[in-house]
Formats: C-alpha cells, sequence, structure tokens
C-alpha cells in the first residue's frame, strides 16, 4: 500500500522544528529515521496530515560525554552509537545491546530518539535505558524537561510525549568500576523484535557481594519491566549459581507478556527467568574480571 496524503515540512534546525510542532503538532508526525514511521504510513496506521522531518536538524545529531553519563542526540543513528569507541569504553551495555536493532541497514538510517519515542516494549534501546536507569530530555518551545523511563513510557507504543515536544536526547549513565554489564536476547530470526530480553548492570564490593543491581526486562510487560524484588535481593550477596537461579525465577509471575504466533505467555515467561539467569551470570562474571578499568 501507499501512504495517506500528507504535507512534507523540512526544519532546518531546533527552533524551526518547534514551532513548526507548535504549530501543527496535533495533526502531525515527526519523521527521524522512518524506519517504523513509514512502514506505519504505509499500513494506514498512521494518516498525519503534517510529516515534520527532523534529519537536516544538526543539534538533534552527536554523542558526547557529560560527567556521570554518556549523551546522545534523538536524531544519533543507530549505526554511530554502535560504532562509537566512546559508548564501547563507557557504556558498553550499549554496544552490545543495540547490534540487535533490526539489520545494519535499519541502524544506519534508524535512530536512538525514533526508537525512544516508538516505545514498542520489544525494541532494545528503551529496555538498556530502563536498566541504566537513564533520562529522556524532552523539548518544546516553551520548555525542556527530562523524564525517567517510567514517567516516559506508558504503554504499548505509547508515551507521556505531547504533541509539541520532541525527544532531544537522550542519558546513559556510564558503567561504574567495578561493575559488569549483559545484554540477553532471543528473536525468532536474526534482525527481528525480541521475544524476550534482557540487560542488567552489577556492581560487585571489593569482598566478592553484590553492591548494586540494575535489571530490566524488555517485551515481558507493556513496557521495560524493572524487577525491583530481584534486584533488593540479590545486594549483599555473595552471587554463587543457586543465589543467581533463585534471583532469575523470583518475579516471573509477575510477567505479563503479550502472547502470540512467536511464542506463548507461558514461553516468554520461561524465556524471561532463562534469559535473566544468563545475564546475571554474565554481568557477575564480567565484573570480576574488571571489564570496566
Ligand atoms: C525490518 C525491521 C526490523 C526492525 N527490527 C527492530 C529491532 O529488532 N529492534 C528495534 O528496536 N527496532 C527495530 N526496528 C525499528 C527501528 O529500530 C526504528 O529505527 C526505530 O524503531 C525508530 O527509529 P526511527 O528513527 O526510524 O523513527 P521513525 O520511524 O522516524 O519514527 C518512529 C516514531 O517515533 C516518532 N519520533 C521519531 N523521532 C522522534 C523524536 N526525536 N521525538 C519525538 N518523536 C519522534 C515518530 O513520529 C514516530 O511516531 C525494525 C525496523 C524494521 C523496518
Amino acid at each position: 500500500m501507499k501512504p495517506p496524503k500528507f504535507s512534507y515540512l523540512r526544519p532546518n534546525n531546533l527552533s524551526e522544528a518547534l514551532e513548526m510542532l507548535a504549530e501543527y503538532g496535533d495533526e502531525a508526525k515527526i519523521m527521524s529515521g522512518g524506519q517504523s514511521l513509514i512502514p506505519l504510513l504505509n499500513m494506514r496506521l498512521s494518516t498525519p496530515a503534517y510529516i515534520i522531518d527532523i534529519g537536516r536538524v544538526e543539534e538533534l545529531k552527536g554523542i558526547r560525554d557529560e560527567e556521570d553519563s554518556i549523551v546522545i542526540g534523538g536524531m544519533t543513528r543507530h549505526a554511530d552509537v554502535e560504532k562509537s569507541p566512546l559508548v564501547r569504553e563507557k557504556c558498553p551495555l550499549l554496544s552490545e545491546g543495540i547490534r540487535w536493532v533490526g539489520h545494519n541497514q535499519i541502524r544506519t538510517r534508524g535512530t536512538i530518539g525514533g526508537s525512544i519515542a516508538h516505545a514498542d516494549p520489544s525494541a532494545e534501546l528503551p529496555c538498556m535505558l530502563t536498566a541504566l536507569r537513564g533520562e529522556i530530555v524532552i523539548v518544546s518551545n516553551e520548555e525542556e524537561i527530562i523524564l525517567s523511563p517510567e514517567e516516559f513510557f506508558l504503554s504499548y507504543l505509547l508515551t507521556s510525549l505531547e504533541p509539541n515536544q520532541l525527544v532531544k536526547e537522550i542519558r546513559f549513565p556510564k558503567i561504574k568500576k567495578g561493575s559488569g554489564y549483559a545484554f540477553e536476547e532471543v528473536a525468532r530470526r536474526h534482525g527481528d523484535f525480541a521475544l524476550v530480553e534482557v540487560a542488567a548492570v552489577i556492581e560487585l564490593n571489593t569482598d566478592g557481594t553484590i553492591a548494586e543491581a540494575k535489571i530490566a526486562l524488555g517485551g515481558a510487560n507493556s513496557v521495560p519491566f524493572i524487577p525491583e524484588g530481584t534486584e533488593g535481593f540479590l545486594i549483599g550477596k555473595l552471587p554463587d549459581d543457586s543465589i543467581l537461579k533463585e534471583a532469575a525465577v523470583l518475579q516471573i509471575d509477575e510477567l505479563d507478556p503479550e502472547g502470540d504466533i512467536h511464542g506463548s505467555k507461558e514461553y516468554r515467561r520461561y524465556l524471561s527467568g532463562v534469559l535473566l539467569e544468563r545475564a546475571l551470570y554474565k554481568a557477575v562474571e564480567r565484573a570480576r574480571e574488571g571489564v570496566i578499568a
């Protein structure tokens, strides 16, 4: 199918983009990489009167090192994040997980802001951002605000973005010294969205016990899920195999994944436990090996 008729707007900078959003926001859709939007238009699941293409907005592009975070502009392509030496050094979880986003062709077009704004519960970026306890910087022509993933992701493909707002940049906290990380996913085919995915960061004390556990599961609920009980259970424990096994299944009854032709609800719940155990194991191993110097 072909998309419905729309007017195409192409701002040259951020203030132009925000002015257009203020004027046409209710009837407009922002286009970044178009990798999710174009299929939605072609299937006529979205019928905006205006498309605001922010591809030329340089202020929304780039990756920078800022105190405790790596800050990535909304219009930055997945492929640029994947290849970034800065990201690999300071936030390697992101380098590991981003390779699971579609295929190379999709990652050269798709953007970080687009993935976050699209809010697919099986997408890798929202899951990693939630595990890292990152922040989303949102801007309109009136104000700039910073939201946590829990404030931003409301439900399946639904966020708290208002019609006059766009995702300006995303703050991914760096992985601290003494920590290990892991991203685990199962998808039916290479490049498909996850059936379930897990991102984990584990920090160890010098005596080998767990100082901090930060975990998120994607594809297991309508928004990325933080298993707070599991995180609390792990703190202060010596992470041997039996503890990690016990932790991995502690909260699987609380997960509410959608069942579909790719995998039943029960299978996805089971898979969540398996992937969480693998992720915890790998994150602990990496923390012990001192992968973050
Ligand atoms: C075959 C295929 C496989 C894929 N597999 C995966 C996968 O495994 N994992 C995965 O995560 N994704 C996957 N994707 C989607 C891909 O990652 C998209 O790039 C991503 O979801 C959206 O990024 P985009 O820049 O293309 O956004 P667009 O398609 O341009 O926009 C998506 C939505 O976000 C809004 N939007 C975009 N940018 C902003 C902004 N800065 N502020 C506010 N709203 C904004 C748009 O209005 C639209 O509603 C796949 C896509 C395809 C075609």
